[in-house]
């Protein structure tokens, strides 16, 4: 990781599916009905024969490409140029197992393409076909079903990009080109746009009179143009063709999903789209591969915390819960923990809604509930399948929280999330969905409870005094923390850094963000408390004597070190312990 290479999907709309076998190109089979009659057949059934001899003398397998129906799916994976020029041709697919049809497997050029092909982690089964049959199968690059497939999957071309490496604010002065052009290019702008600014949503807003569109960049929404009520209308409608919602649905709630590609990457979109008393608003999330995953200190850990989390590597069994709101970064601590655990002598299996990030080497299924796949019911089942480690979405109920703890409890490790706004309330919260004492203290291991703030961009940062007021909270904080740490040095300085804006950060003076958080790691003596049903007040100062700092104090030392600023740890954090 991080993995560039455009990741081929195994599910949703580009797996095989049956139906997609049994609809295949139009054209095609025509062309089969042409060629099965008249003396055309006679000579190509021995032209079949004879490869098949080939086949035989060659120990490969023999596939009749004529008679064999190509989902239109498989002509994404090879360029038709490539497809053309290496003679070769996918024709059938499970999961990352592909079948291609070959005329000569010695071809430098074919090689050339299968090695590529193995690189991007395909398990390739050769197959010998005529030229004949490979040639007309490499018509099927011409078929309407490939063209409407390579418009889905829009390829942003480099020239257009460039365009857009300009700083936020000049993204407004888009708008009227962006009602200029057609609707998919206008779609294109904007997502390029997002890209470029490194947002991770797109947020479509009807009102009154106009469209208000705007960017979550770093956590934080953003005003970037409004649109006339026409253009968006024809970019929303292109929205919901390409994300595969219903076209003439507006007044009930829609999800989809479409991806394009970018720089050699790959980003999938999910899309969701409500009605509102000014028409549908749409929200697109942008999943970028690239983006995910860093090592623990990347994502801010430093000290003690670091080294409580470099130890999880380690363990054999437990629950790990990481908890905050919405948007604090709980799934992709997740993941991170995951990454680190992640090797070949485990095995891992995750359950998702939905899955977010492809990671290698795990087992990654959706849950489903409306097939009553649920978390607790998903949970049942992959533990039949014998994994190390399992990760849960989220525990919602009672059901989910029961079997996770039974699943840490006889030898597997389990990490999950939880909506809780401090580490200490997890407990409580567990207890009130009704699990017993008996089973959440021996079983819980690692409470992580996080928020994520906003890191000052280092090139545009400006050093200043820090304002009295200001001074006065940080000077309480620290006294807190030598309190909890006796010791500990902490120097404030006299100056900080504060955030200016500049081409780099969008002019919103922060770029990426850091997690400042609280980790409470269950001992004997606070699992001993939970037994005998101790207040979460005793817990929690029993766990601030061993050590555990809160997330505002843990934002107050990344503040001392010039990472971010105070109001970013004031707008997340609420006063401290
Ligand atoms: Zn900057």
């Amino acid at each position: 990781m991080p993995d560039t290479t455009p990741k081929i999907q195994t599910q949703g709309a580009d797996s095989i599916s049956a139906a997609g076998q049994a609809a295949g190109p139009a054209s095609m089979s025509a062309s089969q009905k042409a060629m099965e009659s008249g003396l055309e057949t006679i000579g190509r059934d021995y032209k079949e024969k004879a490869t098949l001899e080939k086949a035989k003398e060659l120990g490969l397998s023999y596939v009749n490409l004529s008679k064999t129906i190509i989902n239109p799916d498989l002509l994404r994976i090879l360029e038709p140029e490539t497809a053309a020029r290496a003679k070769i041709m996918p024709f059938f697919r499970i999961g990352m197992r592909l079948r291609v049809a070959v005329i000569d497997p010695q071809n430098p050029e074919t090689v050339k393409v299968i090695n590529d092909l193995k690189k991007q982690k395909f398990l390739i089964n050769i197959n010998l076909c005529s030229e004949e049959a490979l040639n007309s199968a490499l018509k099927l690059y011409e078929s309407e079903q490939y063209k409407v497939k390579k418009k889905i999957e829009a390829k942003y071309e480099e020239s257009k990009v460039k365009a857009y490496e300009l700083e936020l604010t000049e993204i407004a002065g888009i708008k009227e080109k962006i009602e200029s052009v057609s609707a998919e290019e206008g779609l294109e702008l904007i997502n390029i746009g997002a890209m470029k600014t490194g947002a991770s949503d797109i947020h479509y807003e009807p009102e009154e009179k106009e469209v208000r569109v705007r960017f979550r960049i770093d956590g934080v929404l953003h005003n970037v143009l409004t649109l006339d009520k026409k253009t968006f209308y024809n970019i929303s409608n292109q929205l919901k063709y390409i994300s595969k919602m219903k076209l003439n649905v507006t007044n009930i709630p829609q999800d989809g999903r479409f991806s394009f590609i970018l720089n050699e990457r790959k980003i999938d979109v999910r899309v969701s789209a409500i009605p509102t008393q000014f028409g549908e608003s749409f929200v697109c999330r942008l999943l970028d591969p690239a983006r995910s995953l860093l090592n623990f200190q990347d994502i801010g850990f430093e000290g003690d915390y670091l080294a409580k989390m470099e130890r999880l590597k380690t363990m054999s069994h437990g629950m790990i819960l990481c908890t905050g709101p919405t948007g604090s970064g709980k799934t992709t601590m997740l993941y991170t923990i995951l990454d680190q655990l992640n090797s070949p002598e485990n095995k891992i299996i995750t359950l998702e809604d939905p899955v977010e990030y492809n990671l290698h080497g795990i087992v990654q299924s959706p849950i489903d509930e409306k097939r009553n796949f649920t978390f607790a019911e998903g949970l049942r089942a992959i533990l039949r399948q014998d994994p190390d480690v399992v990760m849960i979405g989220e525990i919602r109920d009672l059901d989910t929280a029961h079997t996770a703890s039974q699943a840490a409890l006889t030898g597997h490790v389990v990490l999950s999330t939880l909506h809780t706004n401090s580490a200490i309330e997890t407990i409580s919260r567990l207890l009130n969905m009704g699990l017993p004492a008996f089973m959440i203290a021996p079983s819980l291991h690692t409470i992580i409870a996080q928020r994520l703030v906003r890191r000052i961009c280092d090139d545009c940062k400006v050093l200043k005094s820090i304002p009295t007021s200001m001074l006065a909270d940080i000077r309480a904080n620290v006294e807190a923390i030598k309190k909890i740490k006796p010791g500990t040095q902490i120097e404030i300085p006299d100056k900080l850094p504060f955030p200016a804006g500049c081409d780099k950060c969008s002019h919103t003076g922060y770029k990426g963000r850091i997690a400042v958080s609280e980790i409470i790691t269950l001992d004997y003596e606070i699992r001993d408390m939970i037994l005998k049903g101790q207040s979460s007040n005793n817990i929690l100062l029993a766990a601030r004597r061993k050590g555990l700092i809160s997330m505002r104090e843990d934002g107050i030392l990344k503040v001392l070190k010039g990472l971010t600023t105070i109001e970013e740890v004031y707008r997340v954090t609420s006063l401290g312990i």
